[in-house]
């Protein structure tokens, strides 16, 4: 698995707002307002190698030991669920209002 650090800012397809890199090098690939994520990844985060392109619902949300919270993803359109790394400013009350 190759990881590929990309520091670049986005709009959210789901709320609109715009989300900007997260400092020191730390992969971003969901909206801190949200959580919803796009479907761009095949395997793990950063790889970048999925053309779906769907949307991402925030299905569950688990703290894993060490490395803190984790966010289950589920692709909109194709159903492949990913989990990925919360990021240290991701609003994750925002959570139980989409479930
Ligand atoms: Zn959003
Ligand atoms: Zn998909």
């Amino acid at each position: 698995m190759t990881f590929i650090a990309r520091q670049e800012s986005f709009t959210c397809e789901h709320c609109g707002k715009d989300v900007a890199p997260l400092p020191r090098g730390t992969y971003r690939n969901h909206c801190p307002h949200c959580l919803y994520s796009k479907h761009i990844d095949a395997e793990g985060p950063g790889d970048r190698a999925s053309d779906c392109g769907g949307l991402m619902t925030p299905v569950s949300l688990d703290q894993s030991g060490k490395k803190g919270w984790m966010i289950v993803h589920r692709c909109f359109l194709c159903g492949k669920e990913i989990s990925n790394r919360a990021a240290p400013d991701d609003d994750l009350t925002s959570f139980a209002e989409h479930n």
